[in-house]
């Protein structure tokens, strides 16, 4: 085994193959860009070089200096994740030159399936059924366009480079032929620099179903049984399961032959998947699925099969890498369950899944599931976190293990919905709707799923009352402490609460919100907002708290000027007025800086006689159960700052700056 890996990677995947490699004592190296350095795979890491600037051709792209960090840190080897460098052979090439070992497979394998007519070509040679259509060179209008008649439409229009679903085209009549050509061609130019296609008949009903292999260097090659990937959006994965539902005996050892046989024709080594495309129009027949193309690296879902199998898969890339045997046969690899990934990510699915960005101030995950499941969360970033435009907008991907189908899908459910991510939008919503969508529940899903129930999936729903009285109980500051035995000395402090009820104002969009928060006698709180009273029993809606019947109560998170409130698998945010925001800009210029309301000072990172500039965090206070970072409302120096831990009452002097003119 080695005893130090480079982890080519960035996210989840560079998190989740380093904790594989400490359980197995391999020290590990991170690399980063300047957008990263302070990210989770960096502090996981045991060390960490940056490769350089946020974008990607400057920095994950650049094998070369990646290899130069490895050589450098003395790694043995170099683990690429998914994406950036693990499909590119010629990055093997020099990693391999430079006496280093790329753990995955050799560069004569990842060439044989880098393009898919090529593929198709070897895989049919093979003897494994290939999906019926046109994968030869010749690229004219006239040719393609007349393979597409013999094939019968509709047919698939595909950039034999393509990946992650660009560059393909579905095409229902001649007429189109041409217009869709030209489309999946400029498509595939921008996106792989190669425009050539090839073109398929459109399977009916189609059912995406892949095969995890797994060979080694001395012959061995295995397969960990299916997983399903139909339920998706425009090409692209969305939730992932193993085993595939409604799967018979005769077609899953049709299909892990196919799998096994493929992976034998390359004499492939490492992590792998074969990915088939299954015409279900009649459920499944074993002569009705065929090859698509071949996936030469670890699969972002792969920790589905993981969880049916109990196999750690990048333990097993280790392995094989360091030239050990496949460390199981094919007889030892069980079955056991069902599991679930579903794919969480910053984007808005009432804007056309339009990808976000943002800093996640509150991000919670729930840390156990329903009885009998197994929850496990695979993320790359925490609290406080940003998702930035520069690289995939994926927050984390939730998967859950249960005994059977429906278990493990109601722990998704359920995982989806106690998720709390405040700071960005996300798609958490859709994938519960998706979760408990009956059609899905049902094992009757197809690549068209998604799209047929998309209105349903992405309706965004109004907040209820209750909705609004979480709001604006949190943004009283009085929330947290509803259950408290004496409502009153949650209130305690805050000397501008008298009379007990407090007015705060929510914006949602355009509308304006005002509500009344009073504490009750029962220790609970009654909220005026919109023309309804609301009453919040003590202890409602806190962390921990048991369902009631199914239904989890809505919970809030504070954030800086914002509330957002989680109920129903969906996240309502509302601006709240920030004082501390208006204290600092009101002061602008002048040369103190006073508390809007009273706190504690909890961190002090500034002294007397520093220079400090506009924006420069000078302190942080907590008031109403929340952090305010304090920033330098304009440049100066600084004459007298607040000491740590010093309870303020509203209108003290936090900061004074030496006076100038
Ligand atoms: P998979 O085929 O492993 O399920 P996708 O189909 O979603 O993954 O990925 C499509 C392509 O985008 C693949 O080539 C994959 O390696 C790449 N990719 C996916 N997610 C990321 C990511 N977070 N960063 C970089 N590349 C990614
Ligand atoms: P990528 O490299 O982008 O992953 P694939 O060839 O794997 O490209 O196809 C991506 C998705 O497109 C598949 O998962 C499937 O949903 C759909 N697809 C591909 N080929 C066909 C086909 N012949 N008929 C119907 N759907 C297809
Ligand atoms: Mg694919």
């Amino acid at each position: 085994m080695f005893s130090k890996i480079l982890i080519a990677n960035r996210g989840e995947i560079a998190c989740r193959v380093i904790r594989t490699a400490r359980r197995l004592g391999v020290a590990t190296v991170a690399v980063y860009s300047d957008a990263d350095a302070g990210a989770l795979h960096v502090q996981m890491a045991d060390e960490a070089v940056r490769i350089g600037p946020a974008p990607v051709g400057e920095s994950y792209l650049r094998g070369e200096a990646i290899i130069a960090a490895a050589r450098a840190s003395g790694a043995e080897a170099i683990h690429p994740g998914y994406g950036f460098l693990s499909e590119n052979p010629d990055f093997v090439d020099q990693v391999t030159l430079a006496g280093l070992v790329f753990i995955g497979p050799s560069a004569a394998s990842i060439r044989a399936m880098g393009l898919k007519d090529a593929a198709k070509r070897l895989m049919e040679k093979a003897g494994v059924p290939v999906v019926p259509g046109y994968h030869g060179e010749d690229q004219g209008l006239v040719l393609l366009a007349g393979k597409a008649r013999e094939i019968g439409y509709p047919v698939l229009i595909k950039a034999r480079a393509g990946g992650g679903g660009k560059g393909m085209r579905r095409v229902d009549s001649p007429d189109d032929f041409a217009e869709a050509l030209s489309g999946a061609r400029r498509e595939a130019k921008a996106a792989f620099g190669d425009d050539a296609v090839l073109v398929e008949k459109y399977v009916e009903k189609p059912r995406h179903i892949e095969v995890q292999v797994f060979g080694d260097d001395h012959g061995g090659a295995v397969h960990l049984f299916e997983r399903d990937c139909s339920a998706q959006r425009r090409h692209q994965k969305v939730i992932e399961e193993a085993p595939a539902p409604g799967m018979t005996a005769a077609m899953r050892k049709a299909m892990t032959d196919a799998a096994v046989k493929a992976a034998k024709a390359i004499g492939y080594s490492g992590a792998g998947t074969i990915e088939f495309i299954a015409d279900a129009s009649e459920g499944l027949k074993p002569d009705r699925f065929w090859f698509m193309e071949m996936n030469t690296r670890l699969q972002v879902e792969h920790p589905v099969t993981e969880m049916v199998t109990g196999v750690d898969l990048v333990e097993w890339q280790l392995r094989v890498a360091a030239g050990e045997n496949l460390p199981k046969t094919q007889a030892e690899i069980e079955l056991c369950g069902h599991a679930f990934e579903a794919r969480l990510y910053a984007e808005d699915p009432s804007r056309n899944f339009l990808p976000a960005i943002g800093t996640l101030h509150h991000l919670d995950f729930p840390s156990q599931v329903l009885p009998g499941c197994l929850l496990r969360v695979e993320t790359g970033v925490r609290a406080g976190d940003a998702i930035s435009p520069f690289y995939d907008p994926m927050i984390a991907k939730m998967v859950v293990h249960g005994p059977d189908r429906a278990s493990a899908l109601a722990g998704l459910a359920d995982a989806l919905e106690a998720t709390e991510i405040a700071g960005s939008v996300t798609n958490a919503a859709f994938l519960v709707a998706l979760a408990r969508d009956a059609e899905f529940a049902a094992g009757e899903v197809d690549t068209g799923l998604i799209a047929r129930r998309q209105e349903a999936l992405t309706a965004s729903a109004e907040p209820t009352a209750e909705t609004v009285a979480r709001a604006a109980l949190a943004a009283s500051g009085a929330g947290e402490a509803a259950g408290s035995a004496d409502p009153w000395s949650s209130l305690a402090g805050y000397a501008h609460f008298h009379p007990m009820a407090r007015r705060v104002v929510l914006r949602r969009g355009e509308r304006e919100i005002e509500a009344l928060v009073a504490a009750d006698a029962k220790g609970g709180f009654r909220i005026a907002a919109d023309g309804a009273t609301v009453t919040i029993r003590p202890g409602e809606g806190d962390k921990g708290q048991p369902r009631a019947g199914g239904v989890r109560p809505p919970r809030a998170a504070r954030w800086p000027g914002n509330v957002t409130v989680f109920s129903d698998g969906a996240a309502f945010s509302f601006a709240v007025d920030d004082p501390f925001a208006r204290a600092a800009e009101a002061e602008a210029g002048t040369a103190s800086l006073r508390a809007p309301m009273p706190g504690l000072v909890k961190l002090v990172r500034a002294a007397a006689g520093d220079s400090v500039i506009k924006g420069q965090a000078l302190l942080v206070l907590e008031a109403m159960k929340m952090e305010h970072t304090i920033a330098a409302p304009h440049d100066g120096v600084i004459a007298e700052i607040a000491t740590e831990g010093a309870q303020i009452t509203d209108g003290t002097v936090l900061v004074r700056f030496v006076e100038t003119d």
